[in-house]
């Protein structure tokens, strides 16, 4: 077997019927295909969606509530049960699953971030099939994950997963004459404006009517191609192989490994960054921003060096020492990350100085550098 371990999503389209119940025959056929791959020693880590709308079912709800704390309630009904449906069919198996409930904060501090991971390892050491969820319940716009395609990518990338598998409705991503394309060794400006153009791929359990007619804006689903297509960019950046396929094809993810059948295969990119710098450019959502000159922007960019006060011309947002920036150029044309030893207070305090005049200016000085080169990954 070349991958050894393999995050596979499954979406709320794979999972739900006409009636949007969970058809727990997919989860059984799910369940006895990643049983195969432990029986073989393949680790394997489940991101799964159909939460929202398993609570919508389960309280008899013809529409997603557009109040927050309404989605939240439903969230966390319907993630009970859903768990049920996956413990159950892999204690038949004799494989026990854990719940892990994460949203973007967990990706964003770097303490967390490790936690899931040994958390994972954990799991994974104790024979239970780790099963990741965005944590409807508490999640709010500012600290969601966003989409789950965007989440399995970065649950592949902080397991240090060498394949991903996004399941999804439909074969793979359609080129204009409706065939699957097999190979994607580039994601390319095309591929990305395909992927816009395929509306299959996104559900569309989204756009019910209410009882008045109306169209709700709140969705059982979220993502789509385009999602996908982001979410495959981000992997093959870290060298993990990714794969688009149709969930409801029996045995559809061994015949992936085995190489038959039809889906979409987006090949990893050979260079891996290292964990902190993939970390630092894919995983955490960005702060806010500094901006340099153009000066510092060829000291970052050509001669490799950190990024010094001297340089700084101005900044954006409220961030603390720790959190991951963008630094842009005097246009606010991002062109790196980086986390910053120094807030955005005290940059704006620092900005233009020399290094040996920080001390004067702030009454301390914690590090030569406001973004050392070791923290700074040039986009
Ligand atoms: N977390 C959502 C759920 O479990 C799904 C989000 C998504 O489909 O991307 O219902």
């Amino acid at each position: 077997m070349k991958y050894r371990k393999i995050v596979i999503k499954i979406g709320t389209s794979v999972l739900a019927k006409k009636d949007r119940s969970i058809d727990k025959g997919i989860i059984e056929n799910i369940a006895s295909q990643v049983s195969c791959l432990l029986d073989r020693g393949v680790k394997v880590i489940l991101v799964t969606s159909g939460a929202i709308g398993c609570g919508c079912v389960i309280l008899k709800l013809k529409t997603v509530p557009k109040s927050l704390s309404g989605l939240q309630a439903i969230a966390s009904i319907g993630q009970n049960e859903l768990m049920r449906f996956y413990s159950e069919a892999f204690k038949k198996r004799n494989y026990l699953t854990g719940q892990i409930l994460l949203t973007q904060e967990d990706f964003d501090h770097r303490r967390r971030y490790l936690n899931i991971k040994y958390t994972i390892d954990a799991l994974i050491s104790k024979n239970a099939v780790p099963i990741v969820n965005e944590n409807d319940t508490v999640s709010t716009e500012e600290i969601k994950c966003g989409d789950n395609d965007r989440l399995s990518s970065l649950v592949a990338d902080l397991s240090e997963a060498d394949s991903l598998i996004m399941l999804t409705d439909v074969d793979g991503l359609y080129d204009k004459d409706g065939k699957v394309i097999t190979l994607v060794e580039k994601i390319s400006e095309d591929i990305k404006k395909l992927s816009l153009a395929n509306v299959r791929g996104s559900t569309s359990l989204t756009s019910e009517r209410d009882e008045r007619g109306r169209t709700s804006n709140a969705k059982i689903t979220k993502g789509g191609m385009a999602t996908k297509i982001e979410a495959a960019e981000r992997s093959i950046n870290s060298g993990i192989d990714c794969f688009i396929a149709n969930g409801r094809k029996a045995d559809i993810i061994l015949n992936i490994l085995e190489g038959k059948g039809v889906y979409t295969y987006f090949k990893a990119k050979p260079i891996k960054a290292k964990a902190k710098k993939r970390w630092i450019a894919y995983s955490s959502k960005v702060k806010g921003r500094i901006i340099v000159d153009d000066g510092a922007l060829r000291a970052l960019k050509e001669a490799k060096k950190s990024l010094l006060a001297s340089g700084i011309i101005g900044k954006e947002g409220n961030f603390k020492a720790g959190d991951v920036v963008g630094i842009s150029d005097s246009k606010r044309r991002d062109f790196a990350r980086g986390l910053t030893s120094y807030s955005s207070k005290e940059i704006e305090r620092i900005k233009g100085l020399k290094t040996n005049e920080i001390e004067s200016v702030l009454g301390y000085k914690d590090h030569d550098e406001v973004v050392h080169r070791d923290n700074l990954v040039i986009l």
